[in-house]
């Protein structure tokens, strides 16, 4: 009876298997400092550390975010392109990861009915994952979304995505076409190609070594370029949604409590330090932003940016992104009118998939244009009159009340009203 296992580099010459590990190790090399270039800036922001109390509510905010995607599922159409590609990638990866225990570690684990199973999960995953990416690129190409930024860049990450789909599954109808084997119903899109192929001699065997070589090449670009594009939101995303604490909407993180200080501490103003340049914000509010799929879901929400005012709350956070160096100024790529022109409504977090948390970074920013007497004239004023004269029209104290002398409203400093309150 044939054996049923994985033949790695079925008809690969030994030249082609020495390319593909030097390739490997240089893709491997490019990632690896992307991701430590990022980390190392993370690392330069404030420390914050990860509140561990309730870990079971994190738990379960990433099962609905991250795993079942609650947020993305709102738009129906998208939420399951996303699905589709995302359950796809995870589970091709860990097919690929699993061929190189198989065969790089020497673990023979893809063998009889299990390396058939696997097959079987691969090739359905495979064609969920070139599902959603075709239903991917017709939205942007119908522009079908305003939310969406349709860059080339974005279409090209996309088309990178299917070659590497497609490349897998031309691989396997040859393979199959050629070895002929008993078992190759358990991979049935590879089965179906095989019956395609047969006797085309773009798919014969002499082309096999090509057809190989470029799949491992794309797939290798990939790898070698997530830490340098949007595509990290792969890795940041979730890692964020789980290690983040649990943002509720509504709920503001507050630099300090006055309560909790001591009269020392209330003149110390580096406690309530804003934001003037990256390094103040915290590290998980930097590798947040890196998190960013620049979806625009905060920015179909919120209120300043639909009424036209000068402010994206998608901006902000690519902004941050994108000027993530330790010194960089705020100023020099954020203008006071951004920031003075939220209404700290939340819809922006309440939107966003990857539980970035906009309200803080804006707030804290904000604190940094106090702290250098950058000031709405309206607001500065109105803060002026409540210092000075305890109300916001800036009336003298004789006739802070003159508004309510035809209103009947009961005063509260009168004898009358003091017995009738019990006092
Ligand atoms: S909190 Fe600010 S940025 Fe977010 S939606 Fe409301 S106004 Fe827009
Ligand atoms: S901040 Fe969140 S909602 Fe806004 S574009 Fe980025 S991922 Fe989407």
């Amino acid at each position: 009876m044939e054996t049923i296992h994985r033949e790695t580099f079925w008809l690969i010459s030994p030249g082609y298997v020495v390319l593909l590990y030097s390739f490997a190790a240089i893709s491997l090399g490019v990632f690896g400092f992307g991701f430590y270039r990022r980390f190392r800036l993370w690392q330069s922001g404030q420390k914050e550390k990860v509140s561990w109390h309730d870990v079971k509510a994190n738990l379960r905010y990433f099962l609905d975010m991250a795993a079942r995607q609650k947020k993305i599922k709102r738009d129906k159409l998208f939420g399951l392109m996303h699905r589709f590609v995302s359950y796809g990638f995870v589970v091709l990866f860990i097919g690929t990861c699993l061929v190189f225990i198989d065969y790089d570690l020497g673990i023979p684990i893809l063998r009889g009915y299990f390396y058939l199973v696997y097959e079987a999960v691969l090739d359905v995953f495979g064609l969920l994952f070139i599902a959603g990416l075709v239903i991917a690129m017709s939205v942007r190409a119908g522009k079908r979304r305003t939310r969406l930024r349709h860059t080339v860049m974005d279409q090209a990450f996309l088309w990178l995505l299917a070659v590497i789909g497609l490349g897998g599954y031309v691989l396997e109808g040859i393979r199959i076409s050629l070895s002929q084997s008993s078992y190759a119903i358990w991979s049935p899109v590879g089965y179906a190609l095989s019956r395609l192929f047969a006797g085309n001699p773009l798919f014969a065997a002499e082309s096999y070594p090509i057809w190989w070589m470029s799949h491992a090449v794309f797939s290798l670009l990939l790898l070698a370029i997530i830490p340098y594009t949007k595509l990290f939101h792969f890795l940041t995303a979730p890692i964020h949604i789980l290690f983040q604490p649990v943002k509720r909407t509504g709920k503001i993180s507050l630099p300090y409590h006055l309560d909790e200080q001591s009269p020392d501490e209330w003149s110390n103003p580096a406690k309530a330090r804003g934001v003037h340049k990256i390094s103040d914000f915290t590290n998980w509010q930097l590798l947040g932003t890196d998190a960013c799929t620049e979806c625009g879901r905060c920015d179909s929400q919120c209120p300043a940016h639909l009424s036209g005012k000068p402010l994206s709350p998608r901006s902000i956070v690519t902004k941050i992104r994108d000027h993530m160096q330790p010194n960089c100024e705020i100023g020099s790529f954020i203008q006071p009118a951004e920031l003075q022109s939220c209404t700290t409504c939340g819809a922006c977090v309440e939107a966003c998939p990857v539980s970035i948390n906009h309200i803080d970074l804006i707030l804290a920013m904000r604190r940094g244009l106090i702290q250098n007497m950058v000031m709405e004239t309206e607001a500065e004023s109105t803060l002026l009159k409540l210092e000075e004269q305890y109300n916001i029209w800036g009336k003298p104290w004789s006739e802070r009340a003159d508004w309510s002398k035809d209103l009947q409203i009961p005063r509260l400093d009168t004898e009358d009203e003091k017995q009738k309150q019990g006092a």
